[in-house]
């Protein structure tokens, strides 16, 4: 049996290799507390389990979804799009629907990619970005975010053969994993470089939602002139606590979103519609679930930054997403640093060099996991000698 190169080229999964690590202590019979994976511990808030009871009882759900997503659905995330955002979009047209925002973000790359394009893409970065354009035969150029340029890439910096040449730019704010957050103004920028170069953009935005000390995150389709070059990729999973579900949507420029429906509906059969309802009672339902989770995030996150603090770590603590970013001690690793809190603290947090190499030296820690989980985490934490 010989397998394709892009299988060969295949990173291990990031979190496939903390699980095997967390495995082998747990076959051990040591307790190990994970500040791994970034999936909501809390539950899907009720109103919305009550829409998929009833959509499940419909026969009309019970049938092929349409790719693009039920009317509703789509009437539902614009009409989302204008209160929450003031961007006015064409539910026919601008939207559609995804089995998850992962789903729509792999599957972008076959809609600008052809074999030997480049897309350029943040490092560090969710993995997806860079995995797509691979699967699509492309490659990617690296846009480092680094700390001084508030986890922002510099589009200057840029060569112009490089922009020529590049389909398609990634940009991801609120930020996984640094927790960065992004101006309307950088949105800007951003637009005018990619009319610059013929460039078309994808935001992804699934954190939107999830925010602290008052900051309330913008979309990218608020900037001037976004709608003429790019998309938004969204998500409810990280908003309404919906990991499980799989359902997500990419609103903006309709040209895209059609081409991204072409390109699903030669490969899937769209999201199920009883999951699509639970999606419109989310977003069209009370919101205050919402403002109830970030109090929740945003203990947790005032506990984490003061206990790396006292560690020696220095932190900033996000305005926004759930990820603590924080920068392992020096002289250390991100991978060596994440070590020791396994071994010494059975504690995992996930090595910053596994989102690009511009993450080295750093370590994220998810703020999802139970308040007393992360309770006897910190308790690990703070028993160890100080670090720096
Ligand atoms: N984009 C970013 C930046 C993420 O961190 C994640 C999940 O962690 C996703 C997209 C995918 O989310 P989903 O497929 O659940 O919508």
């Amino acid at each position: 049996m010989k397998f394709a190169d892009r299988i060969e080229k295949l990173p291990p999964y990031l979190f496939a290799q903390i699980s095997k690590k967390v495995a082998a202590k747990k076959a051990e019979g040591i307790d190990v507390i994970s500040f791994g994976i970034g999936d909501p511990d809390l539950p899907t808030p009720t109103h919305i389990l009550d829409a998929l009871h009833k959509a499940a009882e419909d026969p009309a759900n019970h049938r092929y979804p349409e790719t693009e997503g039920l009317p509703e659905f789509r009437q539902a995330v614009s009409a989302w799009y204008e209160r929450r955002f003031g961007v006015m979009l064409d539910p026919a047209k601008d939207v559609i629907s995804l089995i998850g925002s992962k789903e729509g973000i792999g599957h972008i790359a076959l809609c600008f990619i052809d074999p030997g394009d480049v897309a350029l893409v943040p490092d560090p970065a969710y993995p997806v970005y860079e995995i797509g354009t691979m699967f699509a035969g492309g490659t990617s150029y690296a846009l480092p975010l680094s700390e001084e340029h508030g986890f922002l890439p510099d589009l200057d910096a840029v060569p112009a053969d490089v922009a020529h040449r590049a389909k398609v730019l990634w940009l991801n704010y609120p930020n996984n994993p640094t927790g960065a957050v992004a101006s309307i103004e950088f949105f800007e920028r951003a637009v005018r470089f990619a009319q610059r170069y013929d460039i078309a953009i994808c935001h992804d935005g699934p954190y939107s939602e999830v925010s602290y000390d008052e900051y309330v995150p913008p979309s990218f389709l608020q900037a001037k002139g976004a709608m003429d070059v790019g998309v938004e990729f969204h998500s409810l999973s990280k908003s309404y606590n919906m990991t499980g579900w799989r359902i997500g949507m990419c609103a903006g420029n309709p040209k895209i979103v059609d081409a991204l429906m072409r390109v699903k509906s030669n490969l899937d059969s769209g999201a199920s519609q009883a999951i699509q309802r639970m999606a419109i009672a989310a977003l069209e339902g009370p919101q205050d679930a919402i403002a109830e989770h970030n109090d929740i995030y945003q203990r947790r996150r005032d506990r984490v930054v003061d206990a790396l603090r006292r560690l020696g770590l220095r932190v900033t603590p996000p305005k926004a997403s759930l990820y603590v970013w924080a920068k392992a001690p020096a002289g250390m690793t991100s991978a060596a640093f994440a070590e020791r809190l396994l071994d010494e603290a059975a504690v995992i947090v996930t090595p910053g060099n596994g989102y690009g190499p511009s993450g080295e030296g750093y370590v994220r820690l998810s703020l999802t996991l139970a308040d007393d989980r992360i309770d006897e985490g910190l308790r690990r934490i703070a028993a160890l000698p100080a670090l720096a």
